[in-house]
């Protein structure tokens, strides 16, 4: 099988397409119940968690949601609060989060300034560390001695065109796509290694890199978490202190300046960190707050079945932004492709083996019985495309022959199934099954894979008209018998016969990875206020800062430790 994983990463580019406090005005910290109030909306977010009924809209992705545990429902904007009488600890920079800004926090500490990065979790990594794929750069040493061209000024047209005019985002991509190069050459300086993105064969990507050794055998799971790992090994080596369980609860600001935070570790009261050259918001985006994504991206959450951002990514550094003034950039945009499947919670791994046997090359049918045209040449595209459909969903189909016609699909990154050889597993730290059998086995005995004996048995199951499903199978089977599955994007060897029963069938939808909504910035990562001003001592990295473009500059991994790394630069520059 020869996909073009080339096609496929680059495609989108060269289309210029997809490539991703209680409310507390005026209150000081030394109003203890108030102060109170504040942390205990960030922290947990949910005061009053509104039953599933009430939170899903009919007719939409959402409403096959069987559960949004771990979900956060505040929108709550705090206002920021005064300096207090004493502070309980002084630092150069707070780095508020430390998934992508963990690269801001190592960067800020080589630099020579004193770091304090909180955590809400008990460790870093956040969503960063899940990440599959690679971070989208062109130029970089690594690149350049595989003989792959520098292809800047394209990938700078291609994102001009998914962003609105205005002369903030050409700079700002122009620095992001400075800064990801700068990011990935400082850490080869110290010692990282890298290598182009998808190596095997002969195929290199000139627009990605992924750290070295963490391609083979297709094992995308927790790809960059060897990236995270690095950073925390810089941070902690420049002397950073990191305070885990210890999510930010509020901005302290003196004469519209940010000048430190409120942080609340786990159970205890809030404290009060100084910071002197700057605070970046880097908590992530707002994929499991439900109420800010009905509110900032309300697409988002009506066409996705699922996100698997984790629970953490619940938009508390947005609004603790928001509440200190900033404005609202990338409403509505966020990250997807397929990957959603119905019959779960909102957060479902999109690892799990019923997301992935749902994405393999099988038939797959739109909810009026058409056959959809199967593609992996752009992830984003697909989903949108499945986004647009109506109830945003399609239908895939497979036999009791899957596991045999499985062992010959090697398809890219999170669509390869996991298998008990794949290398690299230790990265995964348990956390995922090596055996995607075990998973399908699971939720087709569990009923979340519906099956039947007969197509049109199957189709009672779905909910479906039984004779679309006659139909499609008939007509799938056909193009089986002919060899050529070109006409709807299938390989040669994809083509297996729908003939044997039980037969098998899901619903599959979009999964959202993350949000792009967030705060307003500068293309120096400075928020920025209503006002149009800059709100001094205020930086937003990763998803916690908005984006529009609808082309991921830089792969949202990559964004958020470029974004971070460049704030403390510009914190080092100008503090
Ligand atoms: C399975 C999966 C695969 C993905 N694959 C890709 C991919 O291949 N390519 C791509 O570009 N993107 C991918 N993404 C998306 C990408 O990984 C994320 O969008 C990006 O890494 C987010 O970075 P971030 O720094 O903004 O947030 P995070 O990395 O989530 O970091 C935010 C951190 O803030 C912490 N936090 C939250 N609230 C608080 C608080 N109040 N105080 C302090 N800390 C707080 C969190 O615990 C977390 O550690 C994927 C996501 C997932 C889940």
């Amino acid at each position: 099988m020869e996909i073009s994983r080339r096609s496929f990463l680059e495609g989108a580019i060269a289309a210029g397409g997809t490539v991703a406090l209680g409310a507390l005005a005026g209150c000081s910290p030394q109003a203890a119940s108030s102060a109170n109030a504040t942390t205990a909306a960030v922290s947990t977010g949910n005061a009053a968690t509104p039953s599933v009924e009430d939170i899903i809209i009919p007719h939409t992705a959402s409403a096959k949601v069987t559960d949004f545990a771990g979900c956060t429902f505040t929108t709550d904007e705090p206002a920021p609060l005064d300096p207090p009488a004493s502070w309980d600890k002084e630092t150069d920079v707070v780095v508020a989060g430390t998934g992508g800004g963990l690269a801001g926090a190592a960067r800020a500490a080589f630099l020579g300034h004193k770091v304090v990065a909180l955590d809400a979790a008990d460790t870093y990594g956040g969503t960063s560390k899940s990440a599959c794929l690679y971070y989208t750069t062109t130029g970089t040493r690594c690149q350049l001695a595989a003989g792959l061209p520098d292809v800047t000024d394209k990938l700078q047209a291609a994102l001009e065109k998914s962003y609105p005019t205005g002369e903030k985002y050409p700079k700002f991509i122009a620095n992001c796509l400075q800064g990801i190069r700068d990011l990935v050459n400082w850490t080869e300086d110290l010692g990282m290694t890298w290598e182009p993105g998808w190596i095997d064969g002969q195929q290199k990507v000139a627009i990605t890199v992924a750290p070295g050794g963490t391609q083979e055998g297709g094992n995308s799971y927790l790809m960059m978490k060897v990236t995270e790992d690095f950073y925390d090994k810089i941070f902690k080596q420049y002397g950073g202190e990191y305070l885990f369980k210890t999510p930010i609860t509020g901005l302290v600001m003196d004469k519209g300046k940010v000048v430190g935070v409120q942080a609340t570790p786990e159970g205890a009261d809030p404290i009060y960190i100084k910071a002197n050259k700057g605070v970046i918001l880097a908590t992530g985006g707002m994929c499991n707050n439900i109420n800010m994504l009905k509110r900032y991206c309300p697409d988002g959450f009506e066409t996705s079945m699922v996100s698997n951002a984790g629970t953490y990514d619940n938009g508390d550094g947005i609004r603790i932004g928001l509440g200190a003034g900033a404005q609202l950039d990338g409403y509505n945009i966020h990250g997807h492709f397929d990957g959603g499947i119905e019959g779960v919670g909102w957060n479902h791994l999109l690892y799990a083996a019923d997301i992935q046997i749902a994405r393999q090359p099988w038939l797959q049918m739109d909810t009026m019985g058409s056959m959809m045209t199967y593609s992996i040449a752009g992830y984003e595209d697909y989903g949108d495309m499945i986004r647009k459909m109506p109830e945003s969903k399609v239908y895939s189909f497979f036999d009791a022959n899957w596991e045999k016609y499985c062992a010959n699909f090697v398809l890219p990154m999170c669509r390869n199934l996991t298998k008990p050889d794949m290398p690299n597993q230790d990265r995964w730290g348990g956390l995922l099954d090596n055996d995607y059998r075990n998973g399908v086995n699971d939720a087709i005995e569990q009923g979340r894979i519906k099956q039947g004996d007969t197509p049109e048995e199957l189709a009672e199951q779905l909910g479906v008209d039984p004779t679309l499903v006659k139909n499609a199978f008939k007509k799938w089977n056909d193009m089986v018998a002919s060899g050529d599955g070109t006409a709807y994007g299938y390989e040669a060897d994809w083509l297996h016969p729908l003939d044997t029963p039980p037969y098998y069938g899901q619903a599959l939808g979009v999964m959202m990875y993350s949000t792009r909504s967030g705060l307003s910035i500068n293309e120096n990562l400075q928020v920025v206020s209503e006002s149009g001003a800059v709100i001094p001592g205020l930086y937003a990295a990763g998803m916690t800062s908005g984006r529009p473009g609808t082309s991921p500059l830089c792969g949202d991994v990559g964004y958020a430790a470029t974004s971070a790394f460049l704030a403390a630069n510009h914190i080092d520059k100008n503090a």
